[in-house]
Order: C-alpha cells, then sequence, then structure tokens
C-alpha cells in the first residue's frame, strides 16, 4: 500500500504516565502493519515526560510544547484545544487515540470530536465515582466515554462501569498497557543493567534497612493533605531500621511542605524523579510503596509489592479486592500504623506481597493494535 493510502493514527499524549502507558501502543501500531502513526505531545508536563520519551526512543512528530509554570486549568484546557484543534485539521488523521484522565486526553477527545475524526480511548472505564476525587481527571475521563467509539478498558470492572453509563458498543477488554511498558522495561534492564545503575550507591546505603518507597502529587493531597502526608514519613524514617526513598514529584506544592515538615536525614533520600527503568528498580527494592498515584497501585501488585495508597477512594479497585493494595487516606497516624503494621508483622506483609496482575498480562497494546487495524479493514 503506498504510504498516502495508509489510515493515519494521530496518538496525543502530554504526560509521564500517558506516555508510560503510550508508547507500548505506538510501537503495536507499527508492528501491525499498514498504519501510518503520528504522534503529537502537548507536553502538558515537560521533563517528565521527556524522560519516558528519551527511555522509550520515542521522537514525537509534533510537540506543542504547551506547559508554563503555574498555569491555571482553564488557560492550560483552552490552549490545548486551540493547539490540538490546529494539529488535527493540518495531520487530517483517520483516528485519534488519547489515554487516561489528562487535560490533554480530555481536549484530544474534544478536538477530534468538533471534526467528526473517531476516537480511541485507551484504559477506558475506571470511575472512583466522586468527581472531586481525583480532580479533575474524574471528569476529564467521563467527558471522553461519550466521544469516542473504541474503549480500551483494562479490566472487566472497567468495561462494567462504561455498561453503568450505557456505553457498550466498541468497548474491549484488553488489560493495562502498564503492564506491557512494565514487561518490556524489566527485560530491558535485565539486558543493560546500567539503564537503573544510578541506583547502585542508595542501594548500598540502604542495605540491611526496610525500604518504604513514596510518591505523592495528588492536587486533591495539596495543602492539608500533604502536611500529615510528610508528618507521617517524618515518624517513619525516625526508625533506624526503615529508610525511606522518595523521589520527588517536580509539583512546588509537593518539595516546599516537605522541606518544612520532613527535613534531612541519612535513612531519607529524597531524589528528583526517576526515569522510568530507575523507578522499576526502586519499586524492586522496596518492601512496600506508599503512594497516591495511578499508575504505582497497578505496578506495584504485578512486582509482589504492597501499596498503601494515600486516597480515600480509587478508581482501581482491583488491588484493593485482590488484597495487594489497602487505601488509606492522608492521616498521619493511619499512615504511620498501616506502614509499621507491614514492616513488623511478616503474615500481614505476606498476605499483600502476592505478585499477580490484576492489570493486564502485557499483551493489552497488541490487542489494541489489532482492534485498532481490523476497524480500517487491515
Ligand atoms: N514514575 C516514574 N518515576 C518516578 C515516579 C513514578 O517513572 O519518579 C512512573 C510510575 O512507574 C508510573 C507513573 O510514573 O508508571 C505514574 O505517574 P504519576 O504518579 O505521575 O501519575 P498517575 O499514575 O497518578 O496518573
Amino acid at each position: 500500500m503506498p504510504v498516502s493510502a495508509r489510515p493515519k493514527v494521530l496518538v496525543v499524549f502530554g504526560t509521564r504516565p500517558e506516555a508510560i502507558k503510550l508508547f507500548p501502543v505506538i510501537r503495536a501500531l507499527e508492528e501491525v502493519g499498514g498504519i501510518r502513526t503520528v504522534t503529537c505531545v502537548t507536553a502538558q508536563h515537560r521533563g517528565l515526560l521527556d524522560q519516558v520519551l528519551g527511555i522509550a526512543g520515542l521522537t514525537p512528530d509534533i510537540d506543542l510544547d504547551l506547559m508554563e509554570p503555574g498555569q491555571s486549568l482553564d488557560r492550560l484546557t483552552a490552549r490545548l484545544l486551540v493547539g490540538l484543534g490546529e494539529v488535527i485539521d493540518r495531520v487530517a488523521p483517520d483516528r485519534v487515540v488519547v489515554q487516561g484522565d489528562t487535560a490533554t486526553a480530555m481536549v484530544g477527545a474534544l478536538a477530534a470530536y468538533y471534526r467528526k475524526i473517531p476516537v480511541a480511548h485507551v484504559e477506558a472505564g475506571l470511575r472512583s465515582g466522586d468527581i472531586h476525587h481525583p480532580w479533575p481527571e474524574e471528569v476529564n475521563r467521563r467527558i471522553v466515554a461519550p466521544i469516542a467509539d473504541l474503549h480500551f478498558a483494562p479490566t472487566e470492572t472497567a468495561a462494567a462501569a462504561l455498561a453503568r453509563e450505557s456505553v457498550t458498543d466498541g468497548v474491549h477488554v484488553t488489560g493495562n498497557t502498564v503492564i506491557d511498558a512494565l514487561h518490556w522495561t524489566r527485560g530491558r534492564i535485565a539486558r543493560e543493567p546500567a539503564l537503573a545503575a544510578g541506583l547502585d550507591d542508595l542501594a548500598q546505603r540502604f542495605a540491611g534497612r526496610r525500604i518504604v518507597l513514596v510518591t505523592t502529587h495528588r492536587r486533591e493531597n495539596f495543602g492539608d493533605g500533604m502536611a500529615s502526608i510528610a508528618r507521617g514519613i517524618a515518624r517513619i524514617a525516625a526508625r533506624d531500621d526503615v529508610a525511606v526513598l522518595f523521589p520527588m514529584h517536580p509539583n512546588p506544592n509537593v518539595g516546599a511542605v516537605m522541606d518544612r515538615l520532613l527535613g534531612e536525614a541519612d535513612n531519607v533520600a529524597r531524589i528528583a524523579p526517576l526515569d522510568y527503568p530507575h523507578f522499576i528498580r526502586a519499586l524492586g527494592m522496596c518492601d512496600l510503596a506508599l503512594t497516591d498515584s495511578g499508575g504505582v497501585q497497578e505496578e506495584a501488585p504485578a512486582l509482589g509489592k504492597p501499596v498503601l495508597v494515600m486516597r480515600d477512594t480509587t478508581e482501581r479497585p482491583e488491588g484493593v479486592v485482590a488484597g495487594t493494595a489497602r487505601l488509606i487516606g492522608t492521616d498521619e497516624d493511619r499512615i504511620v500504623s498501616e506502614v509499621f503494621t507491614l514492616l513488623d508483622d511478616k503474615a500481614a506483609h505476606s498476605a499483600m506481597a502476592r505478585a499477580h496482575n490484576p492489570f493486564g498480562d502485557g499483551m493489552a497494546s497488541t490487542r489494541i493494535a489489532r482492534i485498532v487495524a481490523d476497524g480500517f479493514g487491515l
């Protein structure tokens, strides 16, 4: 087929988690044959996105470079709509692919809809049931649902959530592509340990201690929640058999509070965000993860690591149901007692530390690419 006659798929993304979950899809679309893939990044999060592009060997075809420090959601949304609308007009794709629940995903779907171009939604059907948690992601992803004609639900639970909103046509349960990214990255680290060797010194420094891996960045935890998290971590770090490994999100709402309430200590490594291979190694090194991240809730169970989720609701109940994740909120005392239980009670730790993959088998991207190709009769 001549290049110009190939159906064109525009893949749009803007943040670290979208890049992690889409790079396997982009590869699979390229491998399926007959499709021309055009990638557009909005760079809603510049530095964290670029880390993933580098490791995945991806050079976007179009880079809107829309990040501005302290940008309001209004301004971001408006600039995304104008920018992505122009990209879609120029590229004239036969389909647009978006992922998850970011402003980029929501606006990418909307801009395609305004031009009557079909939209495929990767990681469709996640719902916490509360429009304020996570905010504004719960509404972002709900807006994509009635627009998309292909919904790649990671699990049966996600497909059922779509069915409750009367979205049943074009729903495919594929697994979550984050597990594909995880497998691919672990394979690469096994072949090229240098890819994650930046943690060698820390691994040595923390040898013999129980490692608690911490990440936190949710908007709804900024303020009181973040202060409570910081005080909780400080109390955990007061134990000399424990080390805290904390790759810190660059959002100033996190750093300022941690500077004030957590401070410095030998057994606390507050470090810059890790690139994906280093983060996966960190997850492998830890005894448990303490996080408010969505992606980490999916990756930790796949590696058999207990994950304590510093939120009151989750759109990823599969880990909680399977017993590898626990919702603990942001109360300082609760954080401390849940972490201490896992550190001190072997049985409690092993009950949560069962490696299994409720979120997928590593083949989600291949399934997605096949379904997209089928849609073009390829
Ligand atoms: N991650 C990473 N480096 C870090 C922290 C997280 O590569 O220092 C990865 C992590 O493995 C997961 C993703 O980033 O796949 C999660 O991103 P984030 O927590 O920012 O967003 P969420 O998943 O909550 O939308």
